[in-house]
């Protein structure tokens, strides 16, 4: 039987955004072999055969490295852009009158097409339209549904499609575009393990997202839009995941806006138990030099220190020169942080108090135990993952197995802090379970002979969401010795 993988000792996962950069086996098998525990797909770019192509190649090597492997796939959901130009584009002057609207011709240094009746029925006077990642800034004189007359407050140039950002309006747009619902669809045959709509604005976005997606992937709400800071425990409520998405937020809002919002997003996020997701710009003069600033380096060590359950590499691993230095440098840093004997204490700084259910008693206990025995590992038999998560949102010290006969709950849990997922066949009496826990940790190097485990599970075996059990157990050398037969 082929060697298991080995866990890696670090807590928080790195994920990796594929592209044309990142296109072949070899240099995914590079990632993950630097670090990278999941694969964004970003449906924004590239074809759906290129991005099939993509997701066999990682179930090839998952198969082979014996390692279960997270695919999210990233909907580009409505992003909104500006019309055509005559010549391509226009220049706007600081406090000119610009004015869009619903004709298609194409436009000039007057006037452009806005291909977004939503737009029109939701801005009124004083609301701001962004143009090209908030470059331009035009402030709304005067609204009618067929006509928005702005006021430039920072010109340049314009130009064919360019993106267009309105941050201080909810607009009455659906959840998924028809593209979106395209992309879902190829994106659930394809059997990824996570989805993420972006720029949600309300929790009935992800309602409305969840009905589409029917239990077959998980779901990441990126935050990326004001309205849905506005509304975030709804959204986390309703979400499995979430992502601080910097990107598209530090053009909504004020760049010095960005990092508490980051801080309290992981903090609300890491409180309810949702795996949280910090993106963008993480080591993004990596895109061109093998090295990264100071700056970048200390930033990806500020989400490690908040306790984010992962980091998040954009064009550095999908189109940037040196994809598998980004994944490297992003381990290196992640490690260097979680060596730091004050790492545990900043990660509690946050409080992940119990609520009232039997799974998180299992889990403040398992977490307590640990600290009371030294134990080594915490165990987890779990068929949903659900136990996992309970007990990774308390951010154990030490690594935490999550054994579950379920190949899907194992990818899903590729975005946990801590988690190291296998996939076993199930148990069914006591003494199976506690010897099945010694011989997985033993045989994936998360403990010694001589050291204690804790085990949480369920009885009666194999019934999802009855963890009810939390039982220490001790790894003695000659009991495991006559346990040879094989784990599956
Ligand atoms: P994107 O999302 O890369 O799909 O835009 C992340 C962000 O906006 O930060
Ligand atoms: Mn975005």
């Amino acid at each position: 039987m082929p060697s298991p993988f080995v866990p890696r000792t670090r807590k928080v996962r790195i994920l990796a955004t594929l592209g044309p950069a990142s296109n072949s086996p070899d240099i995914i098998r590079q990632l993950i072999e630097a670090g990278a525990d999941a694969f964004r797909i970003n449906m924004s770019h590239g074809s759906h055969p290129d991005h099939a192509a993509r997701i066999e190649m990682i179930r090839t090597l998952e198969k082979e490295m014996e390692r279960p492997t997270t695919i999210l796939a990233d909907l580009q959901g409505p992003k909104l852009r500006v019309g055509r130009f005559a010549g391509d584009k226009a220049m706007l002057e600081k406090g000119q009158t610009f004015v869009f609207d619903r004709d298609t011709t194409p436009g000039d240094a007057t006037r452009v097409n806005l291909p977004h009746r939503e737009i029109f029925e939701a801005v009124s006077e004083g609301t701001r339209l962004l143009v090209d990642d908030g470059k331009l800034v035009l402030r709304v004189t005067d609204a009618s549904l067929d006509r928005l007359e702005t006021v430039v407050e920072v010109g340049g140039a314009i130009s064919n499609n360019k993106g267009l950002n309105v941050p201080d309006a909810v607009l009455p747009l659906a959840a998924l575009t028809e593209k979106d619902r395209k992309d879902l669809t190829f994106a659930l045959d394809q059997h990824v393990d996570w989805v993420a709509l972006s720029f949600v604005q309300r929790p009935e976005d992800v309602a409305e997202a969840r009905r589409h997606i029917a239990g077959r992937a998980a779901l990441l709400a990126k935050i990326e839009k004001p309205a849905a800071i506005d509304r975030l425990d709804g959204i986390l409520e309703l979400s499995d995941a979430v992502m601080v998405a910097r990107g598209d937020l530090g053009v909504e809002m004020l760049p010095e806006e960005v990092p508490p919002l980051q801080k309290r997003i992981v903090e609300a996020a890491r409180r309810m138990g949702r795996p949280v997701v910090v993106a963008t710009q993480m080591l993004e003069s990596m895109i061109t030099t093998p090295s990264p600033t100071r700056a970048e380096v200390s930033d990806v060590a500020t989400a490690v220190y908040d306790g984010a359950d992962a980091i998040m590499l954009s064009a550095e691993s999908a189109s940037g020169q040196w994809p598998v230095e980004s994944v490297a440098m992003m381990n290196r840093i992640a490690t260097s942080v979680e060596a730091d004997p004050s790492h545990a204490a900043r990660v509690h700084f946050t409080e992940t108090p119990a609520d009232p259910t039997t799974n998180d008693a299992i889990a403040e206990a398992a977490n307590k135990i640990v600290e009371t025995v030294s134990a080594a590992a915490i165990v987890c038999f779990t068929v949903s993952g659900s136990t996992a998560r309970r007990v990774s949102r308390e951010r154990p010290a030490v690594p935490l197995l999550v054994l579950t006969p379920s190949p899907k709950t194992a990818r899903r849990l590729g975005l946990l802090w801590g988690a190291h997922a296998v996939r076993t066949k199930d148990v069914s009496s006591f003494e199976e379970m506690i010897g099945k826990a010694k011989r997985m940790a033993l045989r994936h190097g998360l403990a010694k002979a001589g050291q204690r485990i804790i085990i949480t599970a369920g009885v009666p075996f194999g019934t999802p969401g009855s963890t009810n059990v939390v039982h220490v157990a001790r790894l003695v050398g000659d009991e495991l010795d006559r346990h040879k037969k094989n784990e599956a």
